[in-house]
């Protein structure tokens, strides 16, 4: 133990150290938020390395782009540039470099292309003669052929000699597929492919089946990659978790690490039955899980688990919470109406920046009364549905906050990009980063002035940010892609949930739920806490009659939520709301009462207009 207390396993607690420095093989890690897994996976990582693994031999896969970024960016502070020889990447992004790698083999032709929104939209709606319902179609597409229901035809499954090409039997939960959707995601992906296109499922789905059937290209791909590891395991879907299986014997070296709790994808096919799965398909796994908290206050730590407890999927867990941090407690607010809840998340978090910021509003208090050392930076604005940032964008546009909202939308789907990206074909192959990134930069500000003039102030200032973000986002890839033309079009093709946050600005992250996962802020504003929005339930939908299975999902949201917050954890909602159309009254979420008083302080109006705004907070 002393020699491990050394080098990248410094820091680590018994736990983590156990893990960390677990033995070659399976190795299944599943802890509660805040306890470290994604930390100590990346020690686990360097500590290999410095065993002797070669980086090159690492393969290390997440959900999202920010978070294999991210995890390069440890792995490069922990062991230098020899990160960069591992692969840390995405699902979809290692699938597609398979693709690149051997087009032939699946059947398409080396200029093969990831099709546009646009034009899946096209094929769905010519394909079904209804353009407008394109897009469910599409939703609907997707969910079926991520819980492995459609083979997309390069292969027929054999089974390997370990087992490799067996589809595990937990798929397809629903049981059996709608022949009628099977049909029309037959005919969907014979014409991509008539027109050597793929879409992003294909990402996942092809490497799975040739991986399936192909010995060859299996043992290629096992033995560049011998140690694997995948963070956020609880949101594998089916398709997914063959790959894993297909790239890893069971035997194999493969790290799971995640939260039951914490699974928010199961409308995407994604299954935490893939847990119990690990143990049977992977014999002898090791299993290690973290009990301390080292993120949240304890008031934050124990609210969320009053929370997560009536559909807890890991009942008895042990989560210690962190006594290193100040116990401030949950702040509960209820406003009027959105615009009310939105400003509140603006005096507040002027209140907590010590009233710098809050130029307008301030009334002579003295600066630097704010909490120690915050910045805008520190603070998250967490919402359960997109349309709920307009509000917040506007308070914080008037208050002079500066923010970031990461956006869902695909970079290529954004005015001006598809454009560029359909001009990028007649280019001729120059470095990206020369004419190009400023050719984007034109288009996109003229059409921010053509949008520009009819939109509501809050809308607008929302859409000059995403493309401002959108514009950095292009020149950085440009930079990264340097003269390589095609991986310039992949990369925008790929950025599913592109990533517009930039973790180095100084500015108030604006970001849905789903987004937040992973990540840690010191201050969190959880808004729209409201029976309906959180659990959300579509408009018509009685609240008894919400299906248990959706709600137990929308409860591992909030829980999400919550434990993305440090010190500061508040979360309002509003007596009235315009959705849907129309002004509608708003009763606050059940999940709020699973709270127990001892965690939460309710707090009324803060911001100037309160009588010493800063210090009430501060007695929270
Ligand atoms: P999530 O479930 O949200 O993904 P996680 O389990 O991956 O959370 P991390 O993000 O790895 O948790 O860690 C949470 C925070 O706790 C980070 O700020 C991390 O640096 C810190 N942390 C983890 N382990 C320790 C430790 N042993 N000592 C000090 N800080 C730690
Ligand atoms: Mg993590």
């Amino acid at each position: 133990a002393a020699e491990q207390s050394d080098g990248p396993l410094a820091g680590l607690d018994p736990d983590q150290l156990r893990a960390a420095g677990a033995p070659a093989g399976p190795l299944l890690i599943v802890a509660g938020p805040g306890t470290g897994k994604t930390r100590t996976l990346t020690r686990r990582i360097a500590h290999l390395c410095a065993r002797g693994v070669p980086p090159e031999r690492v393969l290390a896969i997440t959900f999202t782009r920010r978070a294999a970024e991210e995890m390069a960016e440890r792995l490069a502070d922990l062991v230098g540039d020899a990160a960069r020889a591992m692969a840390v990447t995405t699902f979809h992004s290692w699938g597609l470099r398979l693709l690149r790698e051997f087009p032939q083999r699946f059947g398409l032709t080396p200029d093969f292309a990831v099709a546009s929104e646009q034009r899946r939209l096209e094929v769905v709606g010519t394909l079904t003669g209804d353009a407008r319902g394109a897009r469910a179609v599409l939703g609907e597409l997707s969910r079926l052929r991520r819980s492995g229901c459609v083979p997309t035809g390069t292969a027929a499954v054999t089974p390997g000699e370990d087992g490799a090409g067996t589809p595990p039997e937990v798929g397809a939960p629903s049981g059996e597929p709608d022949p009628e959707l099977v049909e029309l995601a037959t005919r969907y992906l014979g014409v991509l492919r008539s027109h050597d296109l793929v879409d992003l499922d294909d990402l996942v789905a092809l490497p799975t089946e040739l991986l399936e059937s192909d010995a060859d290209l299996r043992s290629l791909v096992r033995a560049r990659h011998p140690w694997v590891s995948v963070d956020e395991y609880q949101d594998v879907d089916e398709v997914q978790y063959r790959l894993l299986r297909a790239l890893v014997p069971p035997e194999g070296n493969l790290t799971a690490i995640g939260d039951p709790d914490q699974a928010i994808y199961s409308f995407r096919g994604a299954d935490v039955r893939f847990f119990l799965r690990f143990q049977e398909d992977f014999p002898g796994a090791n299993t290690v899980s973290l009990t301390r908290n080292y993120r949240s206050n304890r008031h934050i730590v124990a609210g969320a688990l009053q929370a997560i407890a009536p559909t807890t999927l890991v009942p008895g867990r042990a989560l210690l919470p962190s006594a290193a941090l100040p116990a401030t407690r949950i702040g509960l607010h209820q406003a009027g109406d959105e615009r009310a809840e939105a400003s509140f998340v603006a005096r507040t978090i002027d209140a907590l920046l010590g009233g710098s910021s809050f130029h307008s509003l301030d009334s002579g208090r003295a600066s630097g009364e704010g909490d120690e050392g915050l910045g805008f930076s520190d603070i998250a604005v967490l919402y359960r549905t997109d349309a709920q940032a307009s509000a917040v964008v506007e308070a914080l546009t008037v208050a002079g906050v500066p923010f970031q909202k990461r956006s869902h939308d695909r970079l290529r789907e954004r005015p001006g990009v598809a454009e560029l990206v359909a001009e990028l074909r007649y280019v001729p192959p120059a470095p990206p980063g020369g004419g190009g990134p400023v050719t984007v930069l034109d288009r996109l500000r003229r059409a921010a002035d053509r949008l520009a003039a009819r939109v509501p102030v809050g809308e607008r200032a929302e859409r000059l940010v995403l493309l401002d973000t959108a514009v950095d986002l292009l020149r950085g890839l440009a930079a990264r892609c340097g003269a390589d033309l095609d991986r310039f079009r992949d990369e925008l093709a790929l950025g599913v949930e592109v990533d517009t946050l930039d973790p180095r600005a100084d500015r108030v992250a604006l970001l849905t739920l789903h987004a937040a996962k992973g990540l840690e802020f010191p201050v969190v504003f959880l808004v729209g806490c409201e029976d309906g929005l959180l659990p959300h339930r579509l408009p018509g939908t009685p609240p008894g009659e919400q299906d248990p299975a959706a709600l137990a999902e929308e409860r591992r949201l909030f829980f999400v939520g919550m434990t993305r917050a440090q010190r500061h954890l508040y979360l309002s909602s509003a007596a009235n709301r315009f959705r849907h159309g129309a002004s509608r009254p708003g009763v606050p979420s059940p999940f709020l009462s699973a709270l127990d008083g001892g965690v939460y302080q309710r707090i009324g109006q803060a911001g100037p207009k309160a009588s010493r705004p800063a210090r009430q907070l501060r007695l929270l």
